[in-house]
């Protein structure tokens, strides 16, 4: 397999998402033999650190994460540390002359990778920095990895991509969204294009409606300051629930190519119907929750959560009906649901297909049950095939049958194993599962309909559902009234 040779340099490195998921991931790249010899980190933030006391955070970031961890020591030698405040002008050509040090020392061929972790008003002035004073002057490649939130609006968004586009070319640019590293989300295309029996009924003349869940058991936690100026429709909806659906509801790509599939995923966004008006308050719904019961102990409810404005208008639930408006979907709602404190861990797909022409086990007086696929994204991993077969022993009746796949995994191994797969993909050139300006800046456009409206007007039944549930009953409604239901997703 290829090894990529490369100086990455972590901006953030001292920050919660650089311990519990960069670190980890680039220590399991380097056990699989997927790193180089040859790679080089520098870690930069603003405290003042040793080398020594880095790598000795570097290491139990590790140890915190992963059981069996041989050949730390050597894995952590490669790490360096630059104390630097990123608004400093004057700090950048220290680290230049660093990071030109090491590409001499390791023989990184000139290969940068810019990871950003850290908050996203910084975004900008690093990468004109870089820039300016000659960071991304290098003979290999030199890549800009960013984390989320990329923007809260297109206007927003537009103005930090010009920034990056100063300093990085699009090709350069890795936008992450860490639903595209898990393993179930990239099967989505496999499962798809992969075998005979899915992709003939992949439309609208066989499957009825398709569900996308993404629920978290956990609340807002500690990152209220942030949440109430994000909310889930921008912290879930604009990235991760509309890429799933854009990899249910695309084209083959004619290559399994980066240009390729990236061109049929927009042309998704391009063909799913704008909300305006009332037509948000009919297909899209809020909520927020409120107290509920969990193991028998009151919990809080959002209003009551650290840095949270007691009177929030912020969402922490989202339910919408998408309408992808093309020959393959016209007619096959595509809903959506992702919420905070929920009644379920678990982020699900459900493809629910069209009845069959006329039941023949009416006998029983039961409905058939429609086929459904269902594939598990987390915490399990795996696809589930609902059919109708006849039980043992009785006779000529139809009884639902359960196929089951599983990928078995552990939950807290699943989100570092994203990471490295787009930190191994990044380091490769490989930019498929990142996601594309164009992407970002029609599902902000999407969007952005729905919360000019919900910012505009106070949702007065706030809080509207209760801790763990499964959300506000307007949610199920938006399925009642296409004669749907949710699938339960535990
Ligand atoms: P954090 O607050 O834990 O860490 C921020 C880091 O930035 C620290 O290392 C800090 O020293 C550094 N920093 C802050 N100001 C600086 C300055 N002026 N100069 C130099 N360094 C400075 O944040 P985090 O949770 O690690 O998140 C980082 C980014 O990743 C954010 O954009 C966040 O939205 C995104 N993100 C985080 C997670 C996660 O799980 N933590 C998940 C998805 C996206």
């Amino acid at each position: 397999s290829e090894k990529p040779t490369a100086l990455i340099m972590i901006f953030g490195a001292t920050g919660d998402l650089a311990k519990r998921k960069l670190f980890p991931s680039l220590y399991r790249l380097y056990k699989r033999g997927k790193l180089s010899e040859r790679y080089a980190v520098i870690g930069v933030a603003r405290r003042e650190l040793t080398n020594d006391a880095f790598q000795e955070s570097v290491r139990s970031s590790v140890q915190d994460a992963i059981k069996d961890h041989d050949g730390l020591d050597e894995f952590i030698s490669h790490f360096y540390y630059h104390s630097h405040d990123v608004t400093d002008s004057s700090s950048y050509l220290a680290l230049k002359t660093m990071a030109n040090q090491l590409d001499e020392n390791y023989h990184l061929e000139g290969n940068r990778i810019f990871y950003l972790a850290m908050a996203p008003e910084f975004f900008g002035t690093i990468a004109e920095h870089l820039k300016s004073d000659g960071l991304t002057d290098v003979a290999g490649f030199k890549r800009l990895v960013i984390e989320k939130p990329f923007g809260r609006s297109l206007a927003s968004a537009k103005v930090l991509n010009d920034q990056l586009r100063q300093a990085f070319s699009e090709d350069e640019v890795y936008r992450i969204d860490h639903y595209l590293g898990k393993e179930m989300v990239q099967n989505i295309e496999v499962i798809r294009f992969a075998n005979a029996i899915f992709e003939p009924l992949w439309n609208n003349r066989y499957i009825s409606n398709i569900q996308v869940t993404s629920s978290e058991v956990l609340g807002v936690e500690e990152r209220g300051r942030y949440y109430e100026k994000s909310g889930a429709l921008r912290d879930m909806v604009q990235n991760h629930m509309l890429q799933m659906v854009a990899l249910l509801a695309m084209e083959p790509p004619i290559r399994l190519n980066t240009d390729e599939i990236r061109a049929e995923k927009v042309k998704v966004f391009r063909a799913m119907k704008p909300l305006e008006g009332d037509a948000v308050k009919e297909n899209f719904v809020r909520g927020q929750y409120g107290r509920g019961l969990v193991n028998n102990e009151e919990v809080k409810g959002y209003r009551e959560e650290p840095m949270v404005d007691a009177e929030s208008n912020t969402e922490t639930y989202v339910a919408g009906k998408l309408t992808i408006d093309n020959f393959r979907w016209a007619g096959v709602p595509f809903y959506i649901r992702t919420g905070k404190k929920m009644a379920a861990k678990s982020t699900k797909i459900v493809i629910q297909f069209k009845d069959i022409p006329m039941n023949l086990y009416y006998q029983t007086e039961k409905t058939l049950n429609p086929n459904l696929l269902v594939i598990h994204i987390q915490p399990e991993e795996g696809i589930t095939l609902y059919l109708n077969a006849q039980k043992t022993g009785e006779h000529m009746d139809a009884t639902p049958v359960k196929l089951n796949f599983s990928n078995n995994c552990i939950d807290h191994m699943n989100t570092p194993e994203a990471y490295e797969r787009l930190l191994y993909d990044c380091m490769r050139g490989d930019a498929t599962n990142f996601a594309h300006w164009d992407e970002v800046a029609l599902s902000w456009s999407f969007v952005d309909k729905i919360s000019e409206i919900w910012e505009g007007t106070k949702a007065d039944n706030f809080p509207n559902y209760e801790a763990n549930t499964m959300g506000p009953k307007e949610a199920d409604e938006l399925l009642e009234r296409d004669g749907f239901f949710w699938w339960p997703v535990d």
